[in-house]
C-alpha cells in the first residue's frame, strides 16, 4: 500500500504492507526539492518507483540501516544509477553487507529481506550537509533505535527529517538492544534545535513538535523513575511488566521476544544504573572522602531509590 501526502513542498510517501485491504504499519520517505529522504522497504519498492515518476531525483539519503528505510535503495539504483545514494558512515558497511543486520522473521514477512547497495557515499564525505536548490540540510546524529541513526535538520525552515528517532506517546515495548540513554539524548539534541516542523517516519508530521519532543522525554523519565521505585522494592522484571503493563501485549509473541515489555523495563533499569553513577555530587567524585570522614547528607550516591527527574527533567 502506498499513500502520498502534500506538505507545503515536501512530499510524504507512506508505505506498508497490506493485509486484507489494512496496512499493517506504516513507514514514510519523504521527498523535498529532489532529494528523497529514505526508500522505505523491498515490498513496495515498485510503487515507490511509480510514486516518484513524475518528479526529479538528485540526490537520496537513508536515515539509517532497517529494512523499511534501505529496502528499496536496490530499485531506486537502478531506475536512476546516477543519483549518489548518501548514508552515515555507520551506516554505509551495512547497506553494502545487509547479511550483517539481524532481521528477525517477523520483519522479513512484514517488509521484505534487503539486497544490498555497493555504491553509497558516506555523508563525511559532503561534511555532514546536503544541499539542494532551495534548501541546506545538515546532518544530526540521533542514535538510540539503532546505533547508525541519523536525522536531518533544514535550519532555514525549522524542519527535521527524523526516521525513527521520534516515536509518538508513551512506550510499550521496546527491542532489547535499543539504548534509553541515546534515545533521551537525541531526544534532547532535536528539541535544542528549536523546529517547527518534525517528519517522522511514522508519516504523522508534527506541526508542534517541541512540546512533543518534550512530552516525550518526560514520559520515558517518568517510567525510569516508576522503575526505580519498584527495583528499589525489589520487584523482578516480570512482576515490573505485571505491575507497569498489566502483562506483555501480543506483539511479545508475534514477534518471538524481539519487541517486549521486559526489554523496556531492563533499558530503564540500565539508564538508572547509569544516571545513578553520576548522581553524585561533584565534590565527591573529584575528591575521595577520607577514610572515617562522616558523609554529607547531601550526598544521595548511596541511595539506590534517588528520584533523578528533578535533575535530569527537560
Ligand atoms: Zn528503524
Amino acid at each position: 500500500m502506498i499513500h502520498v501526502e502534500h506538505h507545503g513542498p515536501v512530499i510524504a510517501i507512506r508505505m506498508a504492507r497490506g493485509f486484507l485491504g489494512r496496512p499493517i504499519d506504516w513507514t514514510t520517505a519523504y521527498w523535498v526539492d529532489g532529494l528523497l529522504i529514505d526508500a522505505g522497504p523491498p515490498c513496495t519498492a515498485r510503487q515507490l518507483l511509480r510514486v516518484l515518476n513524475p518528479l526529479h531525483i538528485d540526490s537520496i539519503v537513508v536515515t539509517h540501516a532497517h529494512e523499511d528505510h534501505m529496502g528499496g535503495l536496490p530499485a531506486l539504483r537502478a531506475r536512476y544509477p546516477h543519483v549518489p545514494i548518501y548514508a552515515s558512515r555507520r551506516t554505509v558497511p551495512l547497506l553494502r553487507e545487509p547479511s550483517r543486520l539481524a532481521i528477525q522473521l517477523y520483519r522479513r514477512l512484514l517488509w521484505g529481506r534487503p539486497k544490498p547497495v555497493p555504491d553509497v557515499i558516506s555523508l563525511d564525505e559532503v561534511d555532514e550537509v546536503l544541499r539542494t536548490p532551495s534548501y541546506c540540510f545538515r546532518v544530526v546524529e540521533t542514535p538510540g533505535h539503532s546505533r547508525d541513526h541519523i536525522s536531518l535538520y533544514e535550519p532555514t525552515q525549522r524542519w527535521i527529517f527524523s526516521g525513527d528517532a521520534f516515536v509518538g506517546g508513551p512506550e510499550r515495548h521496546w527491542p532489547a538492544d535499543s539504548d534509553l540513554f541515546a534515545v533521551l539524548s537525541s531526544l534532547r539534541t532535536l528539541a535544542s534545535l528549536r523546529p517547527e516542523r518534525l517528519f517522522p517516519a511514522s508519516g504523522n508530521v508534527r506541526r508542534t513538535p517541541l512540546p512533543e519532543l518534550h512530552e516525550k522525554i518526560g514520559l520515558l523519565l517518568q517510567l525510569t523513575r516508576a522503575v526505580a521505585r519498584l527495583d528499589a522494592a525489589g520487584m523482578t522484571v516480570p512482576e515490573m511488566v505485571t505491575a507497569l503493563f498489566n502483562g506483555e501485549s501480543p506483539l511479545r509473541w508475534w514477534t518471538m521476544g524481539h519487541l517486549s515489555a521486559a526489554h523496556l523495563i531492563e533499558a530503564c533499569r540500565s539508564y538508572n544504573a547509569l544516571m545513578a553513577q553520576d548522581d553524585r555530587p561533584m565534590a565527591s567524585r573529584e575528591r575521595p572522602r577520607p577514610f572515617n570522614t562522616p558523609s554529607d547528607s547531601s550526598d544521595t550516591s548511596t541511595n539506590p531509590s534517588t528520584d533523578y527527574g528533578d535533575i535530569f527533567r527537560s
